[in-house]
């Protein structure tokens, strides 16, 4: 059984409210480990922090996250400045656009979300300005659904081929948003392609040390049956967000 976005706790206050949701989410993803003979801790648990507000992530740290995963380089530029004084690690997972390159390459630890060579050009360029370098994860679609961002996967070898020159981005692996259906045996396809790709890019020497960024509050166990290194976690750890498209799904693609 997938869980539905709607069987998201309430929306947590406290460092207890936040300890309780990520133990929740940590023996899921526990158990997930041991039913596929993984040791979880090669499984990183990224908390997606997208439209919460600051004052719930100061509690949200209190409770001990450390790393935000924000869709948004508006939303996560302002959180990163009014929470400088702690310690986060700010991973943003959102398609980028070329002309928000500086601000992305001005403050992100990661960037889960690349989709072109356009975009790689320009964070490459405002990154050797600022003397950074900058982990990247390629976005592919593996769905196949318009509404997606993401390289086809046909296109990812050659793409993976064409990074080396953008010598700040440190190629770390792939990530991707699965189908969006209550079918597990779709949502595990769209997992095991992205196995293949990486597999593939681990024997060209293409994409870095192979991670595998894939899974959300609602399909994470599949995500890690099927290889995930890195599961992406909102709403089972700060609770439900309104189902108002845009703020839940990726904006769709503009044509
Ligand atoms: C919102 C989002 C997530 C987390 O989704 P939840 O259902 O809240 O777990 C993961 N990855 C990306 C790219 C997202 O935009």
């Amino acid at each position: 059984m997938i869980p539905s976005p709607h069987d998201a706790p309430a929306a947590p206050i406290t460092p207890e409210d936040f300890a309780r949701n990520l133990a929740a989410v940590r023996s899921r993803l526990e158990a997930a480990a041991e039913r596929a003979g993984r040791e979880a801790r090669e499984i990183r648990l990224l908390p997606v922090s997208k439209t919460v507000p600051e004052d719930r992530l100061r509690a949200a740290v209190a409770a001990g996250i450390t790393q935000m995963g924000e869709n948004k380089v508006q939303e996560a530029r302002r959180k990163s400045e009014n929470l400088a004084d702690l310690p986060i690690h700010w991973a943003l997972i959102g398609h980028l656009q070329t002309n928000k390159a500086r601000d992305a390459a001005a403050f992100a630890h990661e960037f889960q979300a690349l989709d072109s060579l356009r975009v790689a050009e320009a964070l490459d360029r405002r990154l050797q300005a600022l003397g950074r370098p900058l982990d990247v994860y390629v976005q592919v679609n593996s769905s196949g659904e318009a509404s997606k961002f993401g390289l086809e996967p046909a296109d990812v070898p050659a793409f993976l081929a064409a990074l080396p020159v953008y010598s700040s981005l440190r190629v770390r692996g792939l990530m991707t948003l699965a189908a969006r259906t209550d079918d597990a045996a779709r949502i595990r396809a769209c997992f095991t392609t992205m196995r293949e790709l990486r597999d593939a890019g681990l024997q060209a020497g293409a994409v870095g040390d192979g991670q595998l960024s894939m899974g959300m509050s609602g399909d994470f166990e599949i995500a890690i049956e099927e290889g995930s290194t890195c599961v992406r976690v909102g709403q089972a750890i700060f609770g439900a967000r309104p189902a108002t498209g845009a703020q839940y799904w990726p904006e769709p693609r503009r044509a």
